[in-house]
């Protein structure tokens, strides 16, 4: 457990362009249905979900920490962010956690990742707008450091989805 979390940090901090370690944080499982996530600085809280591994999760809340640690001013009213904020975020973890799966176990392992958390072809979930950027890992850092706007500018060359543009 804190094994997946402590790799996951290691390969991917600087793909979210953050230029030191950001160390590591604090893991708790707690069983199913329990609320979950990341909670800044630095602990994060698992449970273990019928839809996902808890490995799966571990990397999913890694991603959250990692672009808290680059641009915190999107977590800092935490439980008050709008909805944009937490597309956007969703997002940044979600492609994060793609590529780490990626780099990790090639596009199968993708694939069998979206299925299992994937509710459906939703047009702008935050998730399949992060499969559609897989191509191009390489846009992590800028988007890891994007507001909103910024982020749908940077985006809006790679997919076809309305990224919550209504
Ligand atoms: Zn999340």
């Amino acid at each position: 457990m804190d094994q997946a979390h402590r790799k996951f940090v290691d390969s991917m901090y600087g793909r979210f362009g953050l230029t030191k370690h950001p160390g590591y944080c604090m893991i708790e499982v707690l069983p199913i249905l329990s609320s979950a996530g990341f909670a800044p600085p630095h602990n994060i809280i698992i449970n273990r979900s019928l839809i996902s591994s808890v490995e799966d999760s571990i990397f999913h809340e890694s991603a959250h920490f990692l672009h808290y640690n680059r641009r915190s001013r999107s977590y800092l009213q935490n439980g008050k962010k709008s909805l944009k904020e937490v597309s956007l975020n969703e997002l940044v973890a979600y492609f994060g956690t793609m590529i780490y799966i990626y780099d990790c176990g090639g596009i199968s392992e993708v694939e069998r990742y979206i299925h299992e958390i994937g509710f459906g072809e939703e047009e702008d979930q935050p998730l399949f707008v992060a499969r559609d950027l897989l191509t191009y890992p390489n846009i992590l850092e800028a988007i890891a450091n994007a507001d909103f706007k910024e982020a749908c500018q940077l985006i809006a060359p790679y997919t076809k989805r309305k990224f919550l543009t209504k």
